[in-house]
C-alpha cells in the first residue's frame, strides 16, 4: 500500500475526521506563507502584527498591510481546498480548522470552518463593536482613518495579531481536535503555538505537508508532498 492509500484507509476507519490547515494549503493560490524563506517575512517586519503596534500606531499598520491584504483577497481556491470541501460535502471529514485568514475553504465550498487566526471579511470597532466591511475601512482610511462613525473608537480587522488573547474559535478548535479519531494536517510546519497542540489531542494524526515537522514520528502517515496533488488523488481515492 502506498502512502496516499493508507491516508484514504486511516480516512475510511476514521467516525470523526477533523482537518487541520496553514499557510501551505494557500501557496498554491499565489499566497505567499509568512514563515518560509522568501516569504512574507521577509518584505514586511512581523513587528507590524503585534497587537501593540497596532493600537500604537494604526494608520501605518493600515497604509502597509491593507494592499498585502488586498492581494490575498483576491486569491483563489486551488484543488487542495476543493478536494477538502468534497471530502466534508462526502462525509467524511466533519470540519476544517484553518490558521489561514483568506476565506478560501469558504470560497471553495467548505461549510464548517474554524478560523482560529480569524478574517479578513470584517474589522470591529474596539469601543462599540459595530462592525465594518472591509471595503469600508478601505474607504475610511482614503478620508479620516480607520475610525469608528458612532463612536471614534478604533476600528481593528477580525483577525488575530500577535500578542491577542486566545479566540473563541480557538477554544472551540481544541474541543473538535480532541473529539477526533483522525486530525489531517495540511500545509502546516506545526512550529506556532498554541496552534502546534491541536494534533497531539487528536488520537490518531495524518501529515500533508512539503517539509518535516516537529510532530512526524507521532503520525500514522506523513506526505511530502504538494496539498493539492496529494489531496485531489484523496478526494478521488475516498
Ligand atoms: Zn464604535
Amino acid at each position: 500500500m502506498d502512502s496516499i492509500e493508507k491516508a484514504v484507509s486511516l480516512i475510511k476507519k476514521s467516525n470523526y475526521t477533523i482537518a487541520f490547515t496553514g499557510a501551505g494549503i494557500s501557496t498554491e493560490s499565489g499566497i505567499p506563507d509568512f514563515r518560509s524563506s522568501g516569504g512574507l517575512w521577509e518584505e514586511v517586519d512581523p513587528q507590524l502584527f503585534t497587537a501593540q503596534n497596532f493600537i500604537e500606531n494604526p494608520i501605518e499598520f493600515y497604509e502597509l498591510a491593507l494592499p498585502l491584504f488586498k492581494e490575498i483577497k483576491e486569491a483563489e481556491p486551488n484543488p487542495a481546498h476543493f478536494a477538502l470541501a468534497e471530502l466534508e460535502a462526502a462525509g467524511d471529514i466533519e470540519a476544517v480548522i484553518t490558521q489561514n485568514i483568506d476565506n478560501l475553504h469558504q470560497q471553495a465550498g467548505s461549510e464548517s470552518v474554524l478560523e482560529i487566526h480569524g478574517h479578513l471579511r470584517t474589522g470591529s470597532c474596539q469601543g462599540c463593536a459595530k462592525e465594518y466591511s472591509f471595503a469600508e475601512i478601505e474607504e475610511l482610511m482614503q478620508k479620516d482613518g480607520p475610525y469608528c462613525l458612532d463612536c471614534q473608537g478604533l476600528i481593528k480587522l477580525d483577525i488575530v495579531f500577535f500578542g491577542d488573547s486566545l479566540t473563541t474559535e480557538f477554544m472551540e478548535a481544541r474541543k473538535l481536535a480532541s473529539q477526533a479519531e483522525l486530525l489531517i494536517v495540511i500545509g502546516s510546519s506545526l512550529e506556532v503555538s498554541p496552534a502546534n497542540l491541536l494534533p497531539q489531542l487528536a488520537d490518531k494524526s495524518l501529515i500533508i505537508n512539503l517539509s518535516t515537522t516537529p510532530f512526524d514520528s507521532q503520525a500514522e502517515v506523513v506526505i511530502n508532498d504538494s496539498a493539492s496533488r496529494v489531496l485531489a488523488e484523496i478526494a478521488e481515492l475516498a
